[in-house]
């Protein structure tokens, strides 16, 4: 991969800075900059999703087959950066980035054709039905049954910390089919409207003090049988396809680069010991320089892994070793950023992060997300596969030990 930009390069970037200039308003950049979670608040992120599958930039990852814009990896690290950089919403990515490509690959031709365009246009809010109480790390012990009856399967159990479960109306689910065999081997992968009679949702409020997470629970919900993707009792191998997706495909690092740059801003408007600008502390600044050479690093490689995968090849098991790094980076990022408000990371108010909130924030409009922002990235370890998951997959998988 050439890390230069070429002509072409550098007029794309131009393309998508006026795109981003023309349609970017204030207040979708405002609403996303008062929030601490990796995904903006639904509302704004759909106006932000709906903009973007107009243009045909939503499922900016996929190819012109699946009816995306074909975009080269370096096109699609340019996007990344320059959304990244505008303070642009982050959107439920679970359609473009996970499904999307999965049903791409396993799903049939109606699935294809009913799926893909309203996924490219955001006509659909997803989530991901994996993880049970009994089932995390170990996701082949899922117990949630699905049982066929007549031209459906009729489903009852649980699935817990579901993203994005209470307003999205599709989610992609794993349940047990069979209990024969291993346990591996008993599973499928169904998709299930939200609505559907018997789905009741309760919310799980994280420490940052916002509503991401829930328990959905199942009780005899009937959903038909074409919704399966793939064939009844194989959903393990388009699941592990799937995590691949989510642990890799896309770019980390315009997001924390972009991170990165808010702590280095703030800290030109923070003052160190003594009164000088933080940003000429010495100890801050060697802080925030092994951030950037660890960011860097991490970005070159993304660059190099990227373009295999333009290639043709699958993300595989190197996609967790952007997981791990990214996420580990990101709370990283986070920490220094608590360090540079100092004292105004004390106020506990998540109300003042809603959009339209008549609540101040005591302190500067910089420093309002750093507390929510820190805890938040508290679950990036855990969540899509926890840190020592991925370190036994990469230990397994890449170092073959
Ligand atoms: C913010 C957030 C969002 C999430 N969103 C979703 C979602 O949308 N959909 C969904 O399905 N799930 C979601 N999850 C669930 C997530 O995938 C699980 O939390 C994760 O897989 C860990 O499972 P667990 O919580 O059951 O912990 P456990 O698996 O019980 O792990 C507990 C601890 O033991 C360690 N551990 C477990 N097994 C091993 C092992 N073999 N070797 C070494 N250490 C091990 C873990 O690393 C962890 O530290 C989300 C979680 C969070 C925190």
């Amino acid at each position: 991969m050439d890390l230069n930009l070429t002509d072409q390069h550098l007029a794309f970037q131009t393309e998508v800075r006026d795109f981003l200039d023309q349609n970017l308003s204030d207040h979708l950049k405002q609403n996303t900059a008062i929030q601490a979670s990796i995904r903006t608040d639904p509302e704004t992120a759909n106006e932000w999703g709906r903009i973007l599958g107009q243009k045909g930039w939503l499922a900016y990852n996929w190819p012109t087959t699946m009816g995306g814009p074909g975009w080269d990896t370096v096109q699609r690290y340019i996007f990344e950066y320059e959304c990244a950089k505008a303070g642009a919403p982050a959107i439920n990515s679970m359609g473009y980035r996970m499904i999307g490509p999965l049903i791409g690959k396993f799903g049939t031709e109606a699935q294809k054709e009913f799926y893909l365009p309203r996924i490219r246009k955001h006509e659909d809010s997803w989530c991901q039905g994996y993880s049970e109480p009994g089932a995390g790390s170990d996701l082949a012990s899922l117990q949630t049954k699905a049982v066929l009856d007549g031209d459906e399967y009729v489903i009852n159990g649980t699935k817990i910390w579901t993203t994005g479960g209470h307003y999205a109306n599709r989610c992609f689910c794993l349940v047990r089919t069979s209990s024969e065999g291993k346990k591996q081997e008993g599973i499928s992968f169904i998709l299930i409207d939200m609505d559907t009679p018997g789905i009741d949702i309760k919310p799980i409020i994280s420490i940052s003090g916002d509503h991401e997470l829930n328990q959905i629970f199942f009780d005899d919900v009937r959903v038909p049988k074409e919704n399966l993707i793939g064939k009844e009792n194989e959903g393990w191998t388009v699941a592990k396809y799937l995590l691949e997706f989510e642990r890799g495909g896309v770019a980390y690092t315009p997001g924390l680069k972009a991170g990165l740059d808010n702590v280095r801003d703030i800290a030109r408007m923070e003052n160190g010991n003594g009164g000088a600008p933080l940003i000429e502390d010495p100890d801050f600044i060697r802080k925030l320089t092994q951030l950037e050479v660890r960011l860097q690093a991490a970005e070159f490689t993304e660059k190099r892994y990227m373009s295999a995968l333009s290639q043709g090849q699958n993300p595989g098991a190197a996609a967790s070793m952007f997981k791990l790094t990214g996420s580990e980076l990101l709370q990283d990022i986070g920490e220094l950023r608590m360090e540079a408000v100092a004292h105004y990371a004390l106020p506990y108010l998540p109300e003042s992060r809603e959009p339209g909130s008549n609540v101040t924030f005591p302190g500067p409009k910089h420093a309002m997300t750093a507390p929510a922002k820190y805890l938040n990235a508290r679950a990036a370890t855990i969540y899509a596969g926890s840190s020592e998951v991925q370190r036994t997959v990469l230990s397994k998988q890449v170092l073959e030990l």
